[in-house]
């Protein structure tokens, strides 16, 4: 990984499991993005990494955040956030969250239903909405499955009904899914906004945002399309549906912006057969899905992995984490191999970890502690 990383390791030797993170990177990884959408507003993903560091370093950049929370909304704040800059996006708050977000200043929200617009009129009054639709997490490795967004034909409604009660309406949202390979995906969903902006025209309203979400995959183990793949698709998408009136453009990343800026570090705790004469064998951990692999859920993501045997034979291997929890498995299937002459004690390195991850850690399931973290 990054010098800064690698000093940090070899000079503290950390007790582990942990994650560690440079923020250098992050701050790479917000030029490249803005470079590869200079017409899009970045509002970060907060779930992504809640971590202050990231999220000072963020305010620092000039980026907007998306919270899904109150304490997330507190937490950029705290990291000297202008509320101005921070959407609520989540289509599922308490009343109490909104009003509580609406008296802290914050402006813009999310919905996908009729409910959740009543609540917004009345605890968040005069406030700028914008509607998510539903679309397919196709090509997906992480979807975001059909918990939210609603189909096109009710957000017409809904659009409809948030200036009547008074709200801003201003745009759609979607979600193509975390870690979409597919560049094909936002274009679909982006021509779908479109004929939803025609519909409401006709009905007078003029909407001016499209919140083209995130789904903005990185290289783990497997080969993904670049950032500018996807970046072209969206230009191109955008021109195809919009013409020569393109609207506002939102993007909320999380992953492609933290993610390649840590690693994991672990150490092996034991190698072991099931029997005499196995090829494959059993490799545990002390990090598993519950110390903040959680994204290892069906072998969904697969991380890459760095021993300190990189030029060793290799041979198959079961990947576990080191609770006694039989789910606590993180690669079956995924055909990872190891040096044969892997043992305990031996450190190993999981990289790109710096996203979805310390945040999933559990409080202390079998008296593991949650994840350490260090931010560079
Ligand atoms: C999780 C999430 C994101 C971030 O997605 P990434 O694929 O990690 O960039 C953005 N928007 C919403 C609404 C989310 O739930």
């Amino acid at each position: 990984m990054t010098p800064k990383i690698d000093r940090f390791l070899a000079e503290r030797q950390p007790e582990t499991p942990c994650l560690v993170v440079d923020l250098d990177v992050i701050s790479a990884n917000f030029g490249a993005l803005r470079s590869a959408l200079p017409q899009a507003e970045i509002y970060y993903a907060v779930k992504a990494n809640p971590a202050s560091p990231v999220l000072q370093r963020l305010v620092e950049l000039g980026s907007n955040f998306d919270a899904a929370s109150l304490s997330e909304i507190e937490r950029c704040l705290a990291a000297g956030a202008d509320p101005s800059s921070i959407a609520f996006g989540n289509t599922a708050k308490k009343m109490g969250d909104i009003a509580s977000a609406h008296s802290r200043g914050v402006r813009l929200y999310a919905f996908d239903s009729e409910p959740e617009l009543e609540k917004l009129a009345v605890a968040a009054p005069g406030s700028e909405v914008f509607c998510r639709m539903l679309v397919a997490n196709r090509g997906a490795a992480w979807p975001l499955s059909d918990k939210f967004g609603c189909s096109a034909e009710m957000a017409v409604d809904l659009m409809i009904k948030a200036r009547d009660a008074g709200l801003a309406a201003r745009g759609i949202s979607f979600h193509v899914g975390s870690q979409q390979t597919e560049p094909g995906a936002w274009q679909a969903a982006i021509g779908e906004v479109a004929r939803i902006f025609t519909a409401l025209a006709e009905k007078g309203i003029s909407l001016d945002l499209v919140n083209l979400g995130a789904g903005f995959p990185i290289r783990y183990r497997d080969e993904v399309p670049d950032l500018p793949a996807v970046s072209e698709a969206i230009r191109t998408g955008i021109a195809r549906a919009f013409g020569n009136r393109p609207p506002a453009l939102m993007i909320e990343p999380g992953r492609i912006l933290t993610a390649n800026a840590g690693l994991i570090r672990a150490e092996v705790v034991l190698v072991s057969t099931k029997g005499y004469g196995e090829r494959v064998r059993w490799v545990y951990l002390d990090i598993g899905k519950f110390g903040g692999l959680a994204e290892t859920m069906d072998e969904a993501i697969r991380y890459a992995l760095r021993t300190e045997h990189p030029d060793a034979e290799t041979g198959p291997v079961i990947l576990a984490g080191p609770t006694c929890d039989g789910a606590d498995i993180l690669y079956e299937r995924a055909d990872y191999r190891l040096p044969m002459n892997l043992k305990a004690g031996d450190k190993i390195d999981i990289l790109d970890a710096g996203a979805y991850t310390a945040s999933y850690s559990s409080v202390g399931f079998n008296g593991f502690p949650p994840l350490r973290e260090y931010y560079l």
